[in-house]
């Protein structure tokens, strides 16, 4: 039900929101056999790379793994303890290598255990959630939608007005709403005429920068591949952003260099940094729909859904440069913790609590700003004519 809920925006049409979820549900539920599949990748890939079951295996052996532990008792006398901690340390110190040899002998993917199943469970985890979007997003018939010509600042219906007349509700000339060159498309979709990049530019500036008068561009009979399409390009760049953020504040925050020194940041903690931004900003564009058509809803406007929906898809270059922006803040923290520190000492309040204010509260305006600019998109799209 989640899924289906999280994938309902991704493939709405000009229908109503309950139909939009009911085909997601559908498409969804149609995709669990593949759950079964993973569980069972995941079930082999558990017992596979277990590190347990090695180490008893070799105890059967009559051998162990793993370097038996030394007395580490706690005693009455501190030196003595104290010296009995070093003799301690120093056999642990005599053994190590000779266990890790040993240990480095087993199988890689016992070895690397913790990192083999990262992969596997991310590679199972995107191919359902895949699955599932591609289900949902898959083409279908949808019956045609009647509606009269509206006025497309205000809805009022324009039925009998002429084209040189003007909206009698607004006063909104009725060629703006009704004329040839009225909701021409976002620059997007003239991509192939106009080249790529620069379609790709035009379309993210103005979806941030003018976003009501970006939403008067949308088109309600749009081929959802146009979105879509930059949806997913952007994906790729918010990653990267996640990435070298995290690559970028442990450079700040220890000043060690992660590719000689800390080569683990680079394929660990970066990678799950930059899989976070992507995973929560799709959640986060899918939950700004469903917030925005509930917006209209409380308004009387139905079935904004596939409208709200390519305005949060040409809105993800803004998550890009919000992220990125979140991301300085952080390395900004971290680089003035001292004075973070000194301020503690003045208004007494904990420094990593002000340090965390400093960078949540913008990042939570950041949000906000988000879901505002979707609306406003919105509105601009919301009484398209086509
Ligand atoms: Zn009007």
């Amino acid at each position: 039900m989640a899924v289906a809920f999280l994938a309902t925006p991704w493939g709405a049409r000009d229908e109503s929101e309950w139909a939009s979820f009911k085909h997601a549900l559908r498409r969804t539920w149609l995709q669990t056999p593949h759950v079964a599949v993973g569980v069972l990748l995941v079930g082999i890939c558990i017992l596979w790379t277990d590190p347990e079951r090695y180490v008893a295996a070799r105890i059967e052996e009559g051998r162990s793994l793993i370097p038996p532990e030394p007395n580490r008792a706690r005693s009455e006398d501190p030196a003595a303890w104290a010296r009995r901690e070093e003799v301690a340390d120093a056999a642990l110190a005599e053994l190590k290598p000779l266990f890790d040899r040993d240990w480095r002998s087993q199988p890689w993917y016992v070895n690397r255990s913790v990192e083999v199943r990262f992969v596997v469970y991310t590679v199972v985890g995107l191919w359902l959630l895949l699955g599932v979007f591609r289900a949902v997003g898959a083409d279908r018939d949808v019956p045609h939608v009647d509606r009269p010509p509206s006025c497309e600042i205000c809805g009022y219906n324009l039925t009998g007005t002429p084209l040189e007349g003007r909206c009698p509700e607004c006063g909104e000339p009725a060629v703006e709403s009704l004329g040839i060159s009225a909701r021409p498309g976002v620059a997007w979709q003239r991509r192939l005429t106009k080249g790529r990049l620069r379609s790709w530019c035009r379309t993210a500036l103005s979806a941030v920068a003018r976003s009501n008068q970006f939403g008067r561009a949308i088109q309600r009979a749009a081929d959802p591949m146009h979105h879509r399409r930059f949806f997913l390009l952007t994906l790729p760049l918010i990653f990267l952003v996640g990435y070298m953020g995290a690559v970028a504040v442990f450079v700040a925050g220890t000043g060690k260099n992660p590719m000689t020194e800390y080569p683990a940041v680079l394929w660990e903690l970066a990678p799950i940094c930059g899989g976070v931004a992507l995973v929560s900003s799709v959640i986060g564009a899918m939950f700004a729909v469903w917030l925005t058509v509930q917006y209209y809803r409380l308004h009387g406007i139905h079935n904004v859904m596939a409208l709200a929906m390519q305005t949060a898809a040409y809105l993800m270059s803004y998550i890009v440069l919000f992220l990125g922006l979140s991301a300085m803040l952080v390395m900004i923290a971290v680089e003035m913790r001292g004075f973070f520190n000194l301020l503690e000492s003045v208004v007494g309040v904990d420094g990593k609590v002000l340090a965390l204010v400093f960078w949540g509260l913008p990042t939570l305006i950041g949000v906000l700003g988000y879901f505002a600019l979707v609306r406003r998109g919105t509105h601009g799209a919301r009484y398209a004519n086509r």
